[in-house]
């Protein structure tokens, strides 16, 4: 089966003629899925009824269906849980801001980094998401919502780097000039640091923003909390964000869960300004969002801001995440988590 939405224009276009059809059909084809948003082939109106009978006969479609909806009372942040066509269910979330509303998309069904502090993880990996799934996660959230989005995170449950190719063409698709056109610039990868692929996805010579979930500064104590920095030291990560900068330049984000006890003393302060001063990263502190099958609390606000204002006197540019849906379900993974039953209450 073709799966109509993860073809690059050129790819559809060699498709539809392979079927006999004239090169305008792949156009607007190509329109119908990526500018108008089109919920299924039977909204194209002008395109021949055979042809789309011939398409629903070899092709995907793929839409992610709604199963739910939260809106926050809070901030207007709204979660959505999505069914896919084989019944996996993912998460994304809507954030309206003054400067833009941004999405945040899931990149897998599941995760295997195995992160502590972190729901997504919990079940392990289920599969892959394709690029028409993450791309759906974006047109299905402008459908319902009616809003534009200008700003997307790829920061909900999953890997990206662990899915390397659909993310690419993912990326292609969602800045494609005949598409949505969404600026690189507005795009941010969050990884938690698979280093080759940092390195590969540095050639792709994208605008996009890399974030590198560091949370602890000594492969020792981050090796206790991320399994995958037994496979990457903080020096081989180091020297793959300078690659990144070198080679795009895009200024990298660090992102630093703040976890009460554990990665919040005066020496993790000096361990990050080093860090970042070694890249010229953005520091972005994010308290930690308790998760029910985890331990892990986050600082109170006034301890976050002392960790802050000892980072900025080090000269580093840092912000704490302002934490948004509180009152729809917290952390990454947990609404996904609730829906399979597998949350402990
Ligand atoms: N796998 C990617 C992207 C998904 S996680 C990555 O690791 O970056 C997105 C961000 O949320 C990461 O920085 C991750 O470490 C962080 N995160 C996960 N669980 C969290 C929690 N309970 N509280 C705060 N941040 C969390």
């Amino acid at each position: 089966m073709t799966d109509l939405k993860s073809l690059t224009r050129e790819e559809l276009t060699d498709y539809i003629i392979s079927l006999g059809e004239k090169k305008f059909r792949a156009s607007q084809l190509y329109e119908w899925m990526h500018v108008h948003l089109a919920g299924s082939l039977d909204d194209m109106t002008n395109l021949p009824a055979t042809l789309k009978e011939r398409l629903k006969q070899e092709c995907i479609y793929t839409v992610a269906d709604m199963a739910e909806r939260h809106i926050s009372k809070e901030d207007g942040t709204q979660k959505f849980l999505f069914s896919m066509a084989d019944g996996q269910m993912i998460e994304s979330v809507f954030m309206p801001y003054k400067h833009g509303n941004s999405v945040c998309i899931s990149s897998q069904a599941g995760c295997r980094m195995g992160c502590a502090f972190c729901a997504s993880t919990i079940g392990g990996l289920v599969r892959n998401l394709t690029a028409a799934e993450m791309l759906e996660q974006i047109y299905a959230i402008t459908r319902i919502t009616g809003e534009r989005v200008s700003n997307v995170v790829v920061m909900g449950t999953g890997e990206p780097l662990d899915n390397y190719d659909n993310l690419v063409r993912f990326i292609r698709l969602l800045t494609d000039e005949k598409g949505q056109n969404l600026s690189q610039r507005s795009i941010t990868v969050s990884t938690c640091g698979l280093a080759e692929k940092i390195g590969r996805l540095a050639e792709e010579h994208f605008q996009i923003t890399l974030a590198l979930s560091l949370h602890a500064v000594t492969d020792e104590k981050r090796r206790q909390i991320m399994p995958v920095a037994r496979s990457y030291s903080i020096a081989q990560l180091m020297e793959a964000c300078r690659g990144y900068f070198e080679t795009t330049g895009r200024r990298i984000t660090f992102e630093y869960s703040l976890i009460a006890g554990v990665n919040d003393t005066d020496a993790d302060v000096e361990g990050l300004s080093s860090l970042a001063r070694s890249v010229g990263a953005h520091v972005n502190l994010i308290p930690v969002n308790p998760v029910t099958e985890t331990s892990f609390v986050p600082p109170d606000r006034r301890q976050a801001d002392v960790f802050k204002n000892k980072l900025e006197k080090n000269h580093i540019n840092v912000t704490i995440r302002r934490s948004m849906g509180r009152d729809i379900d917290g952390a990454c993974g947990q609404l996904r988590r609730k829906s399979l039953g597998l949350e402990k209450e």
